[in-house]
C-alpha cells in the first residue's frame, strides 16, 4: 500500500529553500519572494544595518530545526528530542565566545533589541538611573526612547556629542556620571561612525561603581573581523545583532564574563523570552563560523575602505559629513548644501533605486541620511563603484521625473555587475 504525504497529514510541499513548491502551493507569497529578490538585486542597499548572508546561512534558516521547541539551554530543556538543536546551540556558543574573546556568549535573543533587555533585566531593576547617548545623538530606541520599555522603566540621563566635531564628549560623559550616579552607563549607537572608546567608558563607570552596557549591535562585524576595537575586554556586558556587518541571520546575542552567565542566560529565559528559535541559531553558527576566516577579516578592511572612499566621494559632491568621515562601514551625513533635507534625499533616491536611512543630526534642525557599505562590499564592490555611487546621489537629487527612470537604469547595471546572489 502507497501512503501518499497528503494522505498522512504531512506537508504535501517540500520545506526548505524549495522555491517550485512554494510557487505551485502559494502563488501570491511567491510573487513576493521573486520581487523582494529582484529588488534587492536591482538597487544599491545602503542601509548602514543591511547586508547579504550567505546562501549557508539562508539554508540554516529554511532548514526543519524551525519546526523545533527547545526552551531552556543545551542539556537543560522542556521539551524532548533537542539532541541535534543542543549540538547547534553548544556550537554557536563556542563559536561566539571564541570569534569575541568572551567568556560567555548567549546566543538566543530574537534580535537586537531583545539582547538589551536582557542585559537590562541582567542587571538593572525598574527606576534605576542609566546612562546612554542621547536618541537625537544617535542612541537607539532601547536607550531610552520613551515610546520604548527602556524610557519606560529606567530613568535615563543623555549623554551628546560636541557641537563642532560630531565626536563623543568623554568629560561630558564623566561630569554626568558624577552628578547623577547611574547603575549603568550604555554605549552603543544606530549612527556614531567612528569608534567608540571604551576604555574611556570603562574608566568613567568604576569611578562611580557603575556597570557598563556596550551595545555593539553596529560595530560588532568589524569587531569579528578585527577592523574595530573589542568592547568585550571592557563592557560588564555586550550586546548585539547578528545581522548587521556581522552578516548572520537576523538576531541577538550577548557576550559576557562568566560571573554574569548565570545571570544573563536567565535573563534571556525564561525572564523575557520563551522558546529560542533553533533553526536561527544553527545560522548563527554558520556566520559565527564565516566570520572567524581570513576571508572575512579581509571583507570588514574592505567594508571600512569603502565607507571612507564613499564619505570622500560624497564630501566632493557637497555632502556635509558628520565627524568629517568615517572609521566604520557607517556614514551619517546632512544634504542641506544640495538644497534638501534627509526626508527628502532618502524619497528621491529611493525612486532611482538608492535605499538608505535617514537619521537624527546632532545640531541643528531636519534630518541627515544614514548610509553604510557593509551590503554593496559583500557583493563585491570597491573603490571605482563608490565614487559612482556619489556621483548618482548628486544626480538622483537634482532628478526631474525624466531623469529618474535615466537614473534608476544606471543604478540596475552597476548593481547588475555585482550581483549578491548567482544563479
Ligand atoms: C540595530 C540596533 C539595535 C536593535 O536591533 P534589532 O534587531 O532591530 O532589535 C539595538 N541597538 C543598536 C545600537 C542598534 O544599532
Amino acid at each position: 500500500m502507497s501512503v501518499t504525504a497528503a494522505a498522512t497529514g504531512a506537508h504535501p510541499a517540500a520545506y526548505g529553500p524549495d522555491a517550485d513548491a512554494l510557487r505551485r502551493q502559494d502563488p501570491e507569497i511567491a510573487d513576493v519572494l521573486t520581487g523582494e529578490t529582484q529588488r534587492q538585486a536591482e538597487g544599491l542597499q545602503l542601509n548602514a544595518a543591511e547586508n547579504f548572508v550567505s546562501p549557508a546561512v539562508l539554508a540554516a534558516l529554511g532548514s526543519p530545526l524551525a519546526n523545533k521547541y527547545a526552551e531552556g539551554y543545551p542539556g537543560s530543556r522542556y521539551h524532548g528530542g533537542c539532541e541535534y538543536a543542543d549540538t547547534a546551540e553548544r556550537i554557536a556558543v563556542e563559536r561566539a565566545a571564541a570569534l569575541f574573546g568572551a567568556e560567555h556568549a548567549n546566543v538566543q535573543p530574537h534580535s537586537g533589541s531583545s539582547a538589551v533587555l536582557a542585559a537590562y533585566a541582567a542587571l538593572l531593576r525598574p527606576g534605576d538611573t542609566v546612562l546612554a547617548l542621547g536618541l537625537q545623538y544617535g542612541g537607539h530606541l532601547t536607550h531610552g526612547s520613551p515610546a520604548n520599555f527602556s524610557g519606560r522603566w529606567f530613568d535615563f540621563v543623555p549623554y551628546g556629542v560636541d557641537a563642532e566635531t560630531g565626536l563623543i564628549d568623554y568629560e561630558q560623559v564623566r561630569v554626568l556620571a558624577h552628578e547623577h550616579r547611574p547603575k549603568a552607563i550604555v554605549c552603543g549607537s544606530i549612527s556614531y561612525p567612528r569608534h567608540m572608546d571604551y576604555a574611556a567608558f570603562r574608566e568613567i563607570a568604576d569611578e562611580v561603581g557603575a556597570c557598563l552596557i556596550a551595545d555593539a549591535a553596529h560595530p560588532i562585524g568589524l569587531v569579528a573581523g578585527g577592523t574595530a576595537p573589542s568592547p568585550v575586554p571592557y563592557a560588564d556586558v555586550v550586546c548585539a545583532t547578528t545581522h548587521k556587518v556581522l552578516r548572520g541571520p537576523r538576531g541577538g546575542m550577548v557576550l559576557c564574563g562568566a560571573e554574569l552567565a548565570e545571570r544573563i542566560d536567565r535573563a534571556v529565559f525564561p525572564f523575557t523570552q520563551g522558546g529560542a528559535q533553533m533553526h536561527t541559531i544553527a545560522a548563527k553558527a554558520v556566520a559565527f563560523g564565516e566570520a572567524a576566516g581570513p576571508a572575512f577579516a579581509a571583507y570588514t578592511r574592505r567594508v571600512v575602505a569603502n565607507a571612507r572612499a564613499l564619505a570622500d566621494a560624497l564630501a566632493g559632491e557637497g555632502f556635509a559629513i558628520t565627524t568629517g568621515g568615517t572609521d566604520t562601514h557607517l556614514i551619517t551625513a546632512d544634504p542641506a548644501p544640495l538644497g534638501v533635507d534627509g526626508r527628502v534625499a532618502k524619497a528621491r533616491l529611493a525612486a532611482c533605486g538608492i535605499v538608505l536611512d535617514t537619521c537624527a543630526l546632532p545640531y541643528g534642525d531636519g534630518r541627515g541620511i544614514r548610509l553604510g557599505t557593509a551590503a554593496v562590499t559583500t557583493q563585491g564592490m570597491g573603490g571605482p563603484e563608490m565614487e559612482r555611487i556619489a556621483g548618482l546621489f548628486t544626480e538622483a537629487l537634482g532628478a526631474d521625473a525624466d531623469a529618474v527612470g535615466r537614473i534608476r537604469t544606471g543604478v540596475r547595471e552597476l548593481a547588475g555587475n555585482f550581483p549578491p546572489y548567482r544563479g
